[in-house]
């Protein structure tokens, strides 16, 4: 990916310093720490779905958070140099495409952390993956999921990395547009399956998003480099449910599937990347995902 000397964002927290456990306060009372663990089962490596952070964090009401102040990255880390780009990528794509539409962007900040983070979801832990917190409208992130994403995940490359970025970006998309608070409202009158399966739309959806913002970087800014989409899109086949589900249990079991096959992750971000459409990103209208 061609990004050296582009723009960096300005919404990127540097929290890497703070104590992850410490120094933090949950107001609300309505976190236990069974409600936490519950979360970390359900958030597999990758993309924990913010659907489910909401609903099983704060059965409806959000808990109160007080986030250590951040500060800007150093400007010679360039691993948070690179984030750093791409969350400024996402920002300019959706911006334009806010404006096409007669809407206003609203940018999302990016806060990096360590193990672990209060959010305004609850406690976020490194082990969930990077996520997207709807209630305060940040992306997390602990950079040494790429790390885990490269050797363990098997899927290296810096596309790779910048779509997981996009792909949380996509979760904003969805707030914004009022996505993430029409399928909370179904929880509680849906039986289990059917929240997983509403999950999966979600996540498909964000998947096309990212390649939405791939497809107009790429106009705009000729960001891609040979091999790059297919880094992307092995990422897209190495984190589906069925792959991970196979690596860690060897099994699969549909019902459970929470983010898509990994053949329908890379079949979403491929019909982002080429048509560079909203529209054509509609996982909820669709019977064949
Ligand atoms: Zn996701």
């Amino acid at each position: 990916m061609r990004w050296d000397g582009n723009r960096e964002s300005d919404n990127v927290e540097d929290a890497r310093d703070v104590g992850g456990g410490g120094g933090f306060r949950l107001g609300g009372g309505s976190l236990s720490i069974g409600s936490v663990a519950v979360a970390l089962i359900a958030g597999w490596l990758f993309g924990v779905n913010p659907l489910q952070i909401l609903g099983l964090m704060s059965g409806g009401s959000a808990p109160q958070t007080q986030q250590a102040p951040a500060h800007k990255p150093p400007a010679d880390d360039q691993m948070a140099r690179f984030v750093s780009v791409v969350l400024a990528d996402t920002e300019d794509v959706w911006r334009a495409k806010f404006r096409q539409a007669g809407q206003t962007y609203r940018e999302p900040k990016l806060r990096l952390f360590r193990d672990a983070t209060v959010t305004g979801c609850g406690q976020g832990q490194a082990a969930m993956g990077p996520f997207y917190c709807p209630v305060d409208e940040k992306v997390y992130i602990d950079l040494r999921f790429y790390e885990v994403l490269r050797t363990r995940l098997g899927a290296p490359g810096d596309f790779a990395q910048a779509y997981v970025i996009a792909h949380e970006v996509g979760h904003h998309v969805q707030k914004l547009l009022g996505v993430t608070d029409r399928v909370e409202g179904m929880r509680g009158r849906i039986s289990e399956a059917q929240v997983n399966a509403l999950s999966v739309r979600v996540e498909l959806q964000a998947d096309c998003y990212a390649g939405i913002w791939a497809h107009d970087a790429q106009a705009a800014r000729q960001v891609l480099e040979q091999g790059d989409v297919e880094e992307a899109l092995n990422a897209a086949t190495q984190i589906g449910d069925d792959t991970l589900q196979r690596r860690s249990r060897g099994t699969v079991v549909p019902e459970t599937f929470t983010h898509g096959t990994g053949a329908q992750r890379v079949a979403w971000f491929k019909r982002g990347l080429q048509t560079g459409s909203v529209n054509q990103c509609d996982t909820f209208a669709t019977r064949e995902l």
